[in-house]
């Protein structure tokens, strides 16, 4: 019974600790570190030609920057 409860106990401890790691942003990092000009996402917006590395980040920058939405189709370009 009393290594059950140890055993309860180290699970818990590990799932916090997987909770914390998926949380942390830690995947964004080396991603920015290791940036190259030709990896990544390019803004098609006129004049703009801004760069990203993520498909997420560029579509954030086109609403951000351009009102873009969804429906409007494409405006980035895969650089990769
Ligand atoms: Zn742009």
């Amino acid at each position: 019974m009393k290594q059950r409860r140890e055993l309860e106990h180290y699970v818990k401890d590990f799932d916090i600790r997987e909770i914390k790691e998926i949380q942390n942003p830690w995947t964004e990092v080396p991603e920015v570190i290791g940036l190259k000009v030709h990896e990544g996402f390019m803004c098609m917006f006129e004049g703009c030609h801004h760069l990203r590395t993520t498909l997420m980040s560029i579509q954030k920058h086109c609403q951000r920057e351009h009102g873009w939405t969804k429906s409007q189709g494409i405006h980035h370009v895969d650089t990769n």
